[in-house]
């Protein structure tokens, strides 16, 4: 089986705040807040660049390889 992974930040829900600094650090507007918690809400317009990780002061944002499902057809990590 041909799985397809790309490498995206992942909010650790217990630590977020709601502060918006990764929001605003994502230039293709990959992340909103969601009930005051930061979630990655279009996960095929991220670049993959870490933008978001630094401006994070709570430690509640990293990057990990993520299984990506469902609509393959747009985004970097098209095969
Ligand atoms: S920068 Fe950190 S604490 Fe602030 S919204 Fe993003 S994940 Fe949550």
């Amino acid at each position: 089986m041909n799985n397809h992974y790309k490498w995206l930040p992942v909010v650790d829900v217990d630590r977020c705040t709601g502060c918006r600094a990764c929001v605003n650090a994502c230039g293709p507007r990959s992340l909103e807040l969601v009930e005051n918690i930061a979630v990655l809400v279009n996960p095929h317009t991220c670049g993959s660049e870490e933008h978001c990780i630094a401006p994070c002061e709570y430690d509640a944002i990293h990057m990990e390889w993520v299984e990506m499902t469902g609509d393959r057809s747009h985004g970097k990590w098209k095969s």
